[in-house]
């Protein structure tokens, strides 16, 4: 069998690869690292860590859980975090003078690979006491995330999974940022299919049983425009309006979706 008709074997109709069950069993490991991690960084979230400390601590933490971070070297990343503060969105790069303080929303955004499959997660995480504004465009995209996850259930569109958290936050009055969206994620970090947080009900590919997939709602206080900062890699708000960020590895089944990047089950 060519390698073409082994991953056409592995894949349902779409083409987008269908996990077997000894292959998530692995992607829960990845996914369970990821979360371990992100539980020790956000812990670390404090006023007078540098955002390269964190990045220092994701790495080690990484390496003693014999996984690998899946985002330095990722094209051309130089990092294991992607530390995003206030009005980054995300990709923020890890640098030594940018020192947290008390009021800031920082956005923490990792990955592993373990035994060869990949666990991507994210969370924003309030730097002491934070402002009303800043706590409630955390707690939408919270939610806009958990009724993403509730949306990817066998049998429906990847547009159901947009529409729930785009109407949901819109109706909350802030914005989906539309520039950058989810991904299938498996054997590499980034595979097929886009998952974005817009959509229309009922449309575009049909979710079956085994797929895997990051659903990353990346919401604005203020109007959905971003742009790239000089270092090429960080997103920020075009009108300088917090942003925040939260994302799930999960897989698509015959019932409930369930979400890999968590601690325990
Ligand atoms: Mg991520
Ligand atoms: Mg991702």
């Amino acid at each position: 069998m060519s390698e073409w008709e082994r991953a056409r074997a592995k894949s349902g109709a779409s083409g987008v690869g269908l996990r077997a069950p000894h292959e998530l069993e692995l992607m829960r490991d990845a996914g369970r690292i990821v979360c371990e991690v992100l539980d020790v960084l956000e812990e670390a979230c404090a006023p007078g860590i540098s955002t390269l400390e964190l990045d220092r601590l994701a790495h080690d933490e990484t390496l003693k859980r014999k996984a690998k971070p899946a985002f330095k070297g990722y094209l051309g990343f130089p990092c294991s975090l992607c530390a995003s503060v206030n009005d980054e969105v995300v990709h923020g790069i890890p640098k030594k003078e940018r020192v947290l303080k008390e009021g800031d929303l920082m956005k923490l955004d990792f990955g592993v690979s373990f035994k060869g499959w990949f666990g991507d997660s994210a969370r924003t995480v309030p730097v002491g006491k934070v402002s009303a504004d800043a706590m409630r465009v955390l707690q939408v995209t919270r939610e806009s995330l958990r009724r993403g996850i509730a949306a990817a259930r066998a049998g429906a569109r990847i547009g159901d999974i947009g529409h729930a958290v785009q109407s949901y936050v819109e109706g909350q009055g802030c914005s989906v940022v539309t520039d950058l969206t989810g991904h299938g994620i498996g054997k590499k970090l980034h595979e097929e299919p886009r998952v974005p947080n817009t959509g229309r009900p009922n449309t575009g590919l049909l979710l079956e049983p085994g797929m895997t997939l990051a659903i990353e709602p990346m919401v604005n206080a203020g109007s959905a425009k971003v742009m790239e900062l000089d270092d090429e890699w960080t997103i920020v708000t075009m009108d300088h309006a917090l942003s925040a960020h939260f994302e799930h590895t999960i897989a698509v089944t015959d019932g409930e979706p369930e979400i890999l990047t968590v601690a325990s089950r």
